[in-house]
């Protein structure tokens, strides 16, 4: 055999043994565990502010369900959530990463408005290790447009009837108004397939009625439970809170088909709200910036291994429901995907101490329906803040000037912007947010994207 010809075959040999070696590693880690956890119940709570919820303290009781699980879990009373857009904050519970590693950053605008393939989800390894995964949601901004059904295995969103192209306007503003559906229906659907499927499941149900006043509920439980105000104003601030109180109740319904097919006490339930609403305060009605009423989110788990009836009051992140979940789950560490939330499970632990964790949130794009791309409300727009300890920074990037330093603990309702006051403390965070490299260099709007990437959307029907 001359060298040339020995050479090769040297290198077919290589090749082949490296494939062999590839199909190995890659069979050993797609086999499945058996699955021998706990069902995986995962309730997202679309816009619902935690401080309007009686377990957190209001005084109406609108969420009688959710009451009784805080009860019998554990709540966490300082949680924060990444984002309060709606697809941005849920791509950052499904993957436990930041919004600037997961990269989906904003649900108005031509790019970066998708969770990555690469992104690894709490469906997709639940599914490696030998779960059903189907999730039922009430919107568009969490259906497959944004790629967060990624190993889920059924993906309900049928009540989806216009083509993409329809909700999501040629300037990249998502209609949140259309294709919704209420939480009676979206818990129809589940129960009928909780009556059927197989276990363990991972079972995601997302609710939307808290935010769109479109999504009322029926006459019969209006007429029971709303109350008239005096203003416009609060009105629709209860309209809000019978909103909440539909939506608990329609939970509810989920819970009691668990006991009665008694499988509730082998089912972890985690729940959580992909943000909050501003009705009013900080002169803001909706979502999409960063005080406390927007990102303080309501985060309960119970289930098996969950001690019940107590409260944590370190700081959370919803990035830490992915990890924890997987830890309850009992898969085993070398599992888990890379993640930059941590599991929770230690800070319940009797003798726990403060992990003095750092909790991440920003703001991108927060355009209205007036405003087309690469313009925006520049007093809201690309905002990004961190909260450490007691310190609350909300960087302003088009406006540095008007970025905001808050004590939580002194000032719950961040009313008295200290950042003159205390320039070390700005400084401090600031270098943190700096350090995550988590501000784009440029805007995520049109004029950014190459001709090819046009070209594609125009195929799609995004781009006129
Ligand atoms: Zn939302």
């Amino acid at each position: 055999m001359c060298e040339i010809v020995a050479r090769k075959w040297d290198g077919i040999r290589k090749m082949a043994c490296a494939a062999i070696c590839l199909l190995v590693v890659t069979a050993c880690e797609r086999a499945p565990e058996p699955p021998t956890g706990p069902n995986v119940l995962l309730i997202t709570l679309d816009t619902t502010r935690a401080d309007r919820l009686s377990c957190y303290g209001y005084l109406e009781r609108t969420s009688e369900n959710l009451d009784r699980l805080a009860e019998q879990g554990v709540l966490f009373t300082r949680a924060i959530t990444q984002a309060a857009v709606t697809p941005v904050s849920h791509a950052s519970i499904l993957t436990g990463q930041n919004p600037y590693t997961h990269g989906l950053r904003v649900m108005h605008g031509l790019t970066e408005n998708r969770l990555r393939e690469s992104c690894v989800t709490l469906a997709e390894v639940l599914r490696d290790a030998g779960y059903h995964c189907a999730a039922f949601v009430s919107a568009f901004p969490v259906s497959e447009r944004f790629g967060v059904h990624q190993g889920f295995e059924t993906f309900d969103a049928d009540f989806i009837l216009d083509s993409p192209a329809k909700i999501v306007s040629p300037a990249g503003v998502v209609n949140t108004s259309m294709n919704q559906r209420r939480a009676d229906a979206t818990t129809d659907r589940a129960l009928a397939h909780l009556a059927a499927c197989r276990e363990p499941f991972f079972l995601w149900l997302h609710y939307f009625d808290p935010h769109d006043l479109k999504l009322r509920p029926p006459r019969a439980f209006l007429m029971e439970h709303a109350r008239s105000a005096a203003s416009a104003r609060e009105q629709l601030r209860a309209m809000y809170d019978v909103e909440i109180r539909y939506m608990d109740q329609q939970i509810g319904r989920v819970f009691e088909h668990l006991e009665q097919s008694g499988r509730l006490d082998d089912t972890l339930i985690v729940v959580v709200a992909d943000h909050g609403e501003g009705l009013g305060d900080h002169d803001w009605w909706t979502h999409g910036i960063l005080y406390q009423e927007q990102i303080h989110a309501p985060l309960i788990f119970r289930g098996p291994s969950v001690p019940a009836g107590k409260k944590v009051d370190y700081l959370a992140r919803t990035i830490d429901i992915m990890p924890t979940v997987l830890e309850l789950a009992g898969l085993k560490r070398e599992r888990f995907p890379p993640m930059e939330g941590h599991s929770l499970v230690p800070l319940w632990r009797d003798g726990a101490t403060d992990p003095e964790y750092v909790a991440y949130a920003d703001s991108i794009n927060m355009l209205t329906y007036r405003t087309p791309v690469g313009s925006s409300d520049e007093k809201n727009d690309m905002l990004f803040g961190v909260i450490d300890g007691a310190w609350k920074y909300i960087h302003h990037a088009l406006r540095p000037e008007e970025s905001e330093l808050y004590n939580l603990e002194d000032d719950p309702l961040e009313l008295t912007n200290l950042r003159d006051a205390y320039p070390n403390q700005v400084t401090r965070l600031l270098t943190d947010l700096r350090s995550r490299n988590c501000i784009p260099k440029k805007p995520l709007g049109r004029e950014q994207m190459s001709e090819d990437d046009l070209r594609r959307l125009r195929s799609l029907g995004y781009v006129p």
